[in-house]
């Protein structure tokens, strides 16, 4: 791909600049000659103006003249006497004897009685050639050459400062990261799951194909479209796979490129790409993370000039270029709702494609494409995978597959297998294993009964999802131990008892925790942020409050960005909500409790299992548990009162 990554005609140096150098050389070089020679130049005859040359011919000083063209030098007689005889002031400054001085004869005047007269006065008159052999030199030595010396340094200085960034004499000129490319090299193949995004961009590059198949029917090509989804979604991918498939040049920037200190040089970058675009058309010119200059223009906190004059450039370009000419603007971005109105209506980014993130398929297409050139053994099974990494994205699964195949060649395998993958997983996941970190028993007893809560309140739930494995093995991501959980399926939706059970599992970590050991660690802080974040999803957005029944009071702040929501309800209501969440954060945790009380048993067994082992997988924590329930059965009823609820 790199191969053919050129750069724009935009990294030549402008003319203009050269000529400024040029400028700048030529007044420089002229200046130090003139310096060079008012100290240490050739002497040059000291001129005396012509009427007192016609005066000194008239009272006979003079001894001979060179005559060259319309400059006389004049030798005077004997200095000696000339100064007596002379008249204070005839005789010119600086005056030594044996030099002669120059004079000019005017335009006009009548050479051939000038010679008359200085044959009377018995001159002796030398007719010369003008020479300028020597002034040429001179010139050539004094001005040209230093001249040419002083462009090619600070050409040399420009081109070092100006490297990308233009320097200071190429600010505003587009020379920065303007990547061209001939060729992409990725197709929609290289692109998995994405089949709505993909078959909205088939129709793009089915324009830029044969734009005329449209423009003669009168159909207005659309200009722009905009990719919008989470970070790692693949659409810088999808972009490049656009320009791929329709076999054009590909013209990327990213929105920041634009934005520099000076104000107005965004507006010419902006101006720049599209002109180049214009020559190389069809082609499609890609702004990336365009959010950095589309931003909406009202905003509380004041603008940004140079940003609005950017984007207002690139406002003013999208509607002044002939789309029959097959240029497409594709921007990507993962946070839409920011971005200003202007460039969302129709005639500029008017075509929107989602770039979700993918589903289960979606994942297990994505796991193939990049293990494509991975050696991979038997026991690999995609669907597990891919069930096991719900929410992750395409960045994220690529990371994995090359993590496993490393981790592969690591445990010194050819081939990688199912196990290797899982672990690059848990890497990506939850971060390395910490071996090193030492934990005291007492800390590797809490962190067991902690991690052994949250999935055996799990298993005990019938909505909850099974446990995939639990360890306790500390991670570099601060994790001490986790439990890892694989759904059956994929879910879209949650009811409201589904949720529940998450919150009651979240919370059975910190209960379990107090039942046993009768204190309370530091260890649950990740899972009661989750669960507040769920019980307050459920009462301000979800609906799911008897309280406030079906009224919203909180708006998600960013679709793809997970920044968290923004109350919009009173104070009073926003206090009134925090009752309602502590209200069922509580009510969960005492459910945790009691669960966790009436399977004592089976906790005790499976942490002290996991605290010789340090890992748990699903299956012996099954086994676990269905025999300490069939040991129970098998006791008569006060027994297992007395086993179970008792205890409490
Ligand atoms: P973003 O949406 O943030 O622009 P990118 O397009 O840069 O994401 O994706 C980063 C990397 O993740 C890609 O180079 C590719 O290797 C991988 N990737 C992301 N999505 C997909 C996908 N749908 N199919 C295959 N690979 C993907
Ligand atoms: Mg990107
Ligand atoms: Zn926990």
């Amino acid at each position: 791909m790199d191969k053919n990554e050129m750069r724009g005609n935009g990294g030549n140096r402008p003319s203009g600049q050269t000529f400024l150098i040029l400028l700048i050389a030529v007044t420089l070089s002229f200046f130090i000659y003139s310096m060079v020679r008012q100290y240490f130049g050739r002497v040059v005859p000291t001129e005396i103006s012509y009427s007192s040359f016609l005066t000194m011919v008239e009272k006979d000083e003079i001894s001979r003249v060179e005559w060259a063209d319309n400059q006389i030098t004049v030798y005077p007689k004997d200095s000696a006497s000339l100064r007596e005889s002379a008249d204070p002031g005839s005789l010119p400054e600086g005056w030594t004897a044996g030099t002669g001085f120059l004079t000019v004869v005017p335009v006009n005047a009548d050479a051939a009685a000038l010679v008359e007269r200085l044959y009377s006065h018995h001159i002796e008159i030398l007719k010369k050639k003008p020479d300028n052999s020597g002034y040429i030199l001179e010139m050539l030595l004094g001005v040209v050459l230093p001249c040419i010396a002083i462009f090619l340094v600070m050409n040399l200085m420009m081109r070092r400062m100006g490297g990308n960034g233009g320097g200071m004499m190429g600010v505003g000129r587009s020379n920065a990261k303007m990547y061209m490319q001939r060729e992409t090299g990725v197709s929609f193949k290289d692109v998995a799951g994405e089949d709505e995004a993909k078959e909205s961009l088939v129709e793009i590059v089915d324009f830029l194909h044969n734009p005329s198949r449209y423009t003669a029917i009168g159909a207005k090509l659309p200009k722009g479209a905009l990719l919008v989804g989470p970070p790692g979604t693949g659409k810088t991918l999808l972009a490049k796979a656009v320009a791929g498939e329709a076999q054009v040049p590909f013209y990327s920037l990213t929105g920041s490129d634009f934005v520099e200190m000076f104000v107005g040089v965004g507006a010419s970058r902006v101006r720049d790409l599209f002109r180049q675009a214009a020559q190389n058309a069809p082609c499609i010119v890609f702004i990336d993370e365009i959010d950095a200059i589309g931003k909406t223009r009202d905003t509380r906190y004041g603008g940004n000039d140079e940003r609005e004059q950017t984007l207002n450039q690139l406002l003013s370009e999208m509607d002044g270029f002939d789309a029959g000419k097959g240029i497409m603007v594709m921007g990507a971005t993962n946070r839409p709702e920011i971005l200003d109105a202007a460039l969302l209506r129709p005639g500029r980014f008017d075509r929107r494609i989602i770039v979700e993130k993918p589903d289960l398929r979606g994942r297990v297409n994505i796991l193939k494409v990049h293990a494509k050139d991975v050696q991979l053994d038997d026991s690999v099974d995609f669907e597990e995978i891919a069930l096991a990494t719900s929410g992750a994205v395409g960045a994220d699964l690529a990371n994995m597959m090359n993590e496993a195949a490393i981790t592969a060649v690591k445990h010194g395998r050819a081939k990688v297998n199912q196990e290797d993958i899982f672990e690059a997983v848990e890497v990506v996941l939850v971060g390395k294993e910490k071996k090193d970190r030492i934990m005291s028993k007492q800390e590797r007893k809490i962190v067991s009964y902690h991690e052994v809560g949250h999935a055996l309140v799990s298993a005990v739930q019938k909505d909850a999802e099974p446990v995939q494995k639990i360890t306790i093995v500390p991670r570099t991501m601060g994790a001490l131990g986790y439990v890892m959980q694989v759904p059956e399926e994929e879910k879209f939706l949650n009811t409201k008892a589904e949720l529940h059970a998450m919150l009651v599992g979240f919370l059975a970590g910190r209960a379990a925790e107090e039942l046993v050991f009768d204190t309370v660690t530091t260890g649950a802080s990740n899972d009661i942020e989750k669960a507040t974040r769920i019980a307050r999803a459920m009462v301000t957005q979800y609906g799911m409050s008897e309280k406030f029944g079906l009224m919203g009071l909180a708006t998600e702040e960013s679709l793809y960005l997970s920044k968290g929501t923004v109350m919009n309800c009173g104070d009073d209501t926003a206090t009134e909500v925090d009752r309602e969440v502590m209200r069922i954060l509580k009510e969960c945790y005492e459910e945790a409790k009691r669960i966790l009380v009436e399977n004592r048993n089976a906790l005790d067994r499976i942490a002290a299992f996991l605290i010789e082992k340090e890992t748990i997988t699903g299956r012996e924590f099954m086994q676990i548990f269905e025999e300490v329930k069939k040991e129970a059965e098998a006791l008569p009823a006060e027994a297992a009162v007395e086993s179970g609820i008792a205890d409490a």
